[in-house]
């Protein structure tokens, strides 16, 4: 399964706040993530990301879908196509930074131990 055909969860009510600032997040797509573990085997798993009007702002796809949630208070009908692909565009940003961020980890970890 690639991930652009996975299915994708969003939770837009009672979203939990943002773990970087501790302010109100704003959305909270839920999305198949699998990662390799020390055997190199596939691990499959769910992971979770948060949109922060604070924390996100600055990224291109996530400007735009924070300008969306601005001029659209409530979510109508006829809007669902045009949220749904600035959603899928910064969840595709989202997943990507994950990928940074364990890079990053790596990096930080190498360091630590004098590799770098
Ligand atoms: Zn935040």
């Amino acid at each position: 399964m690639s991930e652009e055909d996975d299915e994708i969860v969003l939770q837009l009510a009672d979203s939990p706040d943002c773990a970087r600032c501790g302010g109100a997040g704003l959305l909270s797509p839920r999305f198949s993530h699998s990662w390799k573990n020390v055997r190199g085997e596939e691990v499959p798993g769910m992971r979770e990301a948060m949109l922060c009007p604070v924390c996100d702002r600055g990224e291109p796809a996530a400007d735009r879908l924070l300008a969306f949630f601005v001029v659209h208070e409530t979510l109508d009908a006829s809007e669902l196509q045009a949220f749904n692909s600035l959603a899928a565009a910064w969840v595709a940003v989202a997943r990507a930074c994950q990928v940074n961020q364990q890079q990053l980890d790596n990096e930080y970890e190498r360091c630590r131990n004098g590799e770098l």
